[in-house]
């Protein structure tokens, strides 16, 4: 599973983040980063709320 971003819609909102620190890096502006793009075992429900959390849909999975 991966967690991939659209850069393109992150409006550096910061609220992937605490769901999934492991996963998400921000920079210093607040926009994210993923920090693994794989989803590591166990994961996937951050993964998740990550996805969730995003007002503006910059983040999705796939299998
Ligand atoms: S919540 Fe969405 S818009 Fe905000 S930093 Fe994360 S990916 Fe970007």
């Amino acid at each position: 599973m991966k967690l991939l971003l659209d850069a393109t819609r992150c409006q550096g909102y910061g609220l992937c983040q605490e769901p999934a620190p492991e996963l998400i890096d921000l920079d210093e502006w607040g926009y994210a980063q993923t920090r693994a793009t794989e989803v590591p075992p166990g994961g996937e429900e951050a993964a998740a709320a990550a996805v969730s959390a995003c007002p503006n849909s910059a983040l999705r999975l796939v299998k």
